[in-house]
């Protein structure tokens, strides 16, 4: 039974909107009634929420906060949610029925009345990536998969099959679920990380929950350092409710939305995934408009077992990053090394041969990185060097068996991605 959701943080969560796809999926089998069940659901839901004050599960939140959110709520509603959502049934009719050009078509016109033609993507400017696969392997053996082997590459959410993406996670617990391993049983993996050394040169399409880390993190950090989000609102454009970026947040949340719907009634015979029309229609849209990948957030990710700690759960950890592969004919090259040359690409790890590293280790780095921004003010070399990773990463949790709690860095998972962060920060260093 779908949780009741209170107000817009409530509606925000991912687990509470996964609650709501299975409902539609589980009252309508056929994909299309499904999404225009979820569609009534989604605005039955934000018809009905009243304020963060009054909601069991938020209402303790910073007075501040709560106020910030419940004028949010009043822009949201002004968004007709049948205009995002319905021209993406329509192309899901149309690419089942045979008109693949027209759904493309149809997409196409609602994407641009919304700006996405035009937008850019800042947010996975700062950290790391991460890569994985079963077996003992090589560096070489970690990039994506060759053009010479398409043959194994399955139907997939944002990709078709026989077109190889390099898909990065941003955390090794990721990585391993959508692998659809066992992230406690890790032991026959290998990991790297991959680094972008120009992220300013690289466009995303971020259907990420990109309204919990721009604005509840910030906010919330805003608030509880004392200061007063109303007035900064009022003089700050950029913390007003009404900013139009947040509106457009939220309207990549419908149509991420929209493309998080689990695949249902799969037997090892099916080769046609319903669920992923839309998001493969999507990815080939961004293609096809100057993106350079897609960011999503994983449904792979147990998240009864994997969860954040504190009122507002932002998912960074359970963030996957899709990039295009560009295919030459002429060339004999197995990958696309131009995107490959765009990453520092780490020596490859597994869980046997890391030591654990310690927080003081982790801090005696940082300490070192400060020490050479101060030194050189303009390097950016904080920004650059992704110390603020760990914030994503803080509140992550492990409950299992349920009553249980160990934290992240303490799981074999979290050992291995300290231990890649370790290399990373490492060398950074050496860069200056
Ligand atoms: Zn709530």
């Amino acid at each position: 039974m779908p949780r009741d959701l209170r107000c817009l943080l409530c509606f925000l969560d991912d687990d509470a909107q996964a609650d709501l796809r299975l409902e539609a999926q589980q009252l309508q089998p056929r994909h299309e009634r499904a999404l225009a069940h979820y569609i009534r659901l989604l605005n039955d839901a934000l018809a009905r929420l009243g304020g963060v004050a009054q909601c069991p599960l938020h209402g303790t939140n910073d007075p501040q906060v709560a106020w910030w959110t419940d004028e949010f709520l009043q822009t949201v509603r002004r968004i007709n949610i049948d205009d995002v959502c319905r021209p993406l049934i329509t192309s899901y009719e149309e690419f089942v029925g045979g008109h693949i050009q027209r759904a493309t078509e149809t997409l196409d016109a609602m994407l641009r009345q919304f700006g996405y033609h035009q937008r850019a993507s800042n947010r996975f400017t700062k950290g790391i990536f991460f890569r994985g696969r079963t077996g003992s392997l090589t560096r070489y053996e970690l990039f994506h998969i060759p053009f010479t082997k398409r043959q194994c590459i399955k139907n997939q959410r944002y990709s078709l099959s026989g077109q190889p993406l390099l898909y990065l996670g941003l955390s090794i617990v990721d990585v391993v679920s959508e692998l659809r391993g066992d992230p406690l049983n890790i032991a026959g993996f290998t990991f790297c990380y991959y680094w972008l050394r120009e992220p300013e040169k690289v466009r995303v399409l971020d259907l990420g929950n990109a309204l919990q880390h721009m604005i509840f993190n910030n906010l919330r950090g805003v608030a509880a350092a004392g200061a007063n989000v109303r007035d900064i609102a009022a003089t700050n454009p950029s913390f007003s409710p009404a900013f139009p970026p947040y509106t457009e947040a939220f309207v990549t949340f419908l149509i991420a939305a929209m493309c998080s719907f689990r695949r249902t009634n799969i037997t090892k015979d099916d080769t046609f995934a319903p669920e992923y029309v839309v998001p493969q229609l999507l990815a080939h849209w961004a293609r096809t408009n100057g993106y350079d990948g897609i960011a999503y957030a994983s449904t792979r990710v147990d998240a009864a077992n994997w969860q954040m700690s504190g009122f507002v759960k932002p998912n960074h950890y359970r963030e996957n990053v899709a990039f295009f592969t560009h295919f030459d004919p002429r060339s004999n090259d197995e990958h696309d090394l131009a995107l490959l040359n765009r990453f520092e690409i780490s020596d490859v790890v597994q869980l046997a041969r890391i030591r654990a590293v310690t927080d003081g280790e982790l801090q005696a780095l940082r300490r070192q990185i400060v020490a050479l921004e101060n030194a050189n003010p303009k390097g950016n070399i904080i920004a650059r060097s992704g110390i603020e990773l760990d914030v994503g990463f803080e509140g992550l949790e492990l409950h299992d068996p349920p009553g249980t709690v160990t934290p992240y860095a303490a799981t074999d998972c979290g050992k291995v991605q300290r231990h890649l962060q370790f290399q990373f920060l490492t060398a950074r260093l050496s860069d200056w």
